[in-house]
């Protein structure tokens, strides 16, 4: 099994001490698992104390979002290269909540995608299905088109740099978990379109993370499926302990693979 990514998205949560309280947390306790690549994803403004925090860990910072050119008048925007500049190893791109209320298009995502792989960061594209294309039996299609337009025209070495992150939009803060049969399956669809696009190798390579009400409850049934490399994870990272558990479980299922 490939070493498992658990990055927590802490979204538009905590206040300054918190977020500092819960990064010293994670990086104190995540050197027990280095099976495990860690990662924090704090709110913008927090990503520069919480870096300083991380400095000398085992646990990568990652941003929530960033815009596709490298600067100019784009008022309230973060460019790659800002990241960059405090530290990001990942940054988060293609959010069902940017989907949703942002009006992000997977046009949009792959711009941003390939600005960010241009200024070194690995970005964590998510995809996933609203219940009521799973209803009407589109998941599979859904997956597709977004594969296809959020990963456009990216090369070989480009999408060995990317994680993907399955997160089917009714299980978002839901508590509504999909099932490891459910994961599984569309990981499984992932990985074959990156096969056909790139080849086994590659398709093998890609860290493919499962997001969606990840707790530390289901987390292990999850990370055992073949085809889940990980997991994206909201509300159970606000939680030190919690996120551990997670944590935990993913170095179970790494010396159980
Ligand atoms: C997410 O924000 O990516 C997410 C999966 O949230 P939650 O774990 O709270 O469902």
């Amino acid at each position: 099994m490939k070493r498992p990514l658990i990055a927590g998205n802490w979204k538009m949560n905590l206040n300054r001490t918190q977020a500092i309280t819960l990064a010293a947390s994670v990086a104190q306790e995540a050197v027990h698992w280095p099976t495990v690549h860690v990662a924090l994803c704090p709110p913008a403004v927090y990503l520069d104390v919480v870096g300083q925090v991380l400095r000398n860990s085992p646990v990568a910072l990652g941003g929530q979002n960033a815009h596709w050119e490298t600067a100019g008048a784009y008022t309230g925007e973060l460019s790659p290269s800002m990241l960059v500049d405090v530290g990001c190893v990942f940054v988060i791109l293609g959010h069902s909540e940017r989907r949703q209320y942002f009006g992000e298009t997977d046009e949009v995502v792959n711009r941003k995608v390939k600005a960010a792989l241009e200024a070194g960061l690995r970005p964590i594209v998510c995809l996933g299905e609203t219940l009521q294309q799973r209803e009407a039996d589109q998941t599979q299609q859904v997956i597709r088109t977004q594969f296809e337009g959020s990963l456009a025209d990216l090369s070989l070495d480009e999408i060995r740099q990317v994680v993907l992150a399955y997160e089917p939009v009714w299980a978002i803060g839901t508590g509504k978990v999909a099932t490891p049969q459910q994961a599984e399956e569309v990981h499984a669809l992932l990985r074959q379109l990156l096969q056909q696009r790139y080849n086994e190798a590659t398709a093998r390579a890609v860290i493919i993370q499962y997001g969606g009400s990840v707790k530390p409850e289901n987390a292990a049934e999850l990370l055992s499926q073949p085809n889940v490399d990980g997991a994206l994870v909201g509300g159970a990272s606000l939680k030190a302990q919690d996120f551990m558990r997670i944590v935990a479980a993913a170095h179970a299922a790494v010396e159980d693979a």
